[in-house]
């Protein structure tokens, strides 16, 4: 199907469910149980464009759009309402993986102006060796990743950094512990050392159900990260899973976004695609509580 032809599907069955979704708020509203929504964009660029950029004109209808209909949260706050069941009003965060520089010519410095908690998960081997990611030399587009001082500038500006692992492995693979520990744990010392802030949250590479095991989720718990998001699509109930943030990927045009954000009704009744054991988790996060 052609992207306008999407377009146009989508917003057909928006106007369809209109009623539905409208019942759904009102019900989230009578018992302070709106879902956290939490968004993730690559790059907002106007030349090179692929399937994870967004061009800037787009990215600020969409912050406009969000703005008006949504509060703008921390991850921390997002997390907090996980906690304690209750969220009286729809929220949104931001977040950016992988840490393309072109994302200081438009969206940090907008999202900056406008005071929007945002979280920015970086792959620490390519901040460092100023290369290109893997993925974009392949598709013959190798694109300049943020350098440690555009890194500290976002700190300063009060963009939260997050772990995007070292060099973007794919977890889902059979991972040595050495390698668990470098992608992981090193990472997170890392970047508390180049920040001088925690670092608290982890971000799986591509973010599907494939692309992570158990043995990465408890290494990044015993790294002492609080909780790490995925890219599977999906919201986060209050008194659901705070230690597994789950996010939306914020696709270019404006459909797919108020599709999912209107609470379409196939998405709110989705569970977590991501199946993981807690008991060891229980045991660390205790462990952890007073890092
Ligand atoms: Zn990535």
């Amino acid at each position: 199907m052609s992207p306008l032809l999407r377009e146009a599907a989508l917003l057909a069955y928006q106007r369809v469910t209109k009623q539905y979704r409208q019942t759904l708020v009102d019900r989230f509203r009578s018992c302070s149980s709106f879902p956290g929504a939490v968004l993730f964009y690559h790059r907002v660029a106007d030349t090179v464009p692929n399937s994870w950029s967004i061009s800037s004109r787009n990215f600020i209808q969409h912050l406009d759009w969000l703005g008006e209909r949504f509060d703008f949260v921390s991850l921390d706050e997002t997390r907090d309402a996980q906690i304690s069941g209750s969220r009286s009003r729809a929220t949104v965060h931001i977040t950016f993986d992988d840490g393309y520089s072109e994302n200081w010519l438009v969206a940090l410095p907008e999202l900056i102006r406008r005071g929007v908690p945002t979280t920015y998960f970086v792959s620490t081997h390519y901040i460092e060796s100023g290369e290109p990611f893997l993925h974009d030399v392949a598709a013959g587009a190798p694109l300049r990743p943020n350098t440690r001082v555009e890194i500290q500038s976002m700190v300063e500006a009060g963009i939260t950094i997050g772990a995007h692992s070292h060099t973007h492995v794919d977890f889902g693979r059979d991972l040595s512990d050495e390698t668990l520990r470098r992608e992981i744990s090193d990472v997170r010392k890392k970047l508390q050392d180049w920040t001088g802030q925690p670092i608290h949250y982890f971000a799986f590479p591509y973010g599907l159900p494939s692309n992570v095991s158990q043995r990465a989720i408890d290494r990044v718990f015993e790294s002492g990260f609080l909780a790490f998001v995925s890219a599977a699509g999906g919201f986060n109930f209050p008194g659901g899973d705070h230690r597994h943030l789950q996010r939306i990927h914020a696709d270019p045009g404006m459909a797919a976004l108020t599709n999912w954000l209107t609470f379409d009704p196939r998405k709110t009744m989705r569970g977590s695609p991501i199946q993981y054991s807690s008991e060891k988790l229980d045991s660390l996060l205790d462990t952890n509580a007073s890092c």
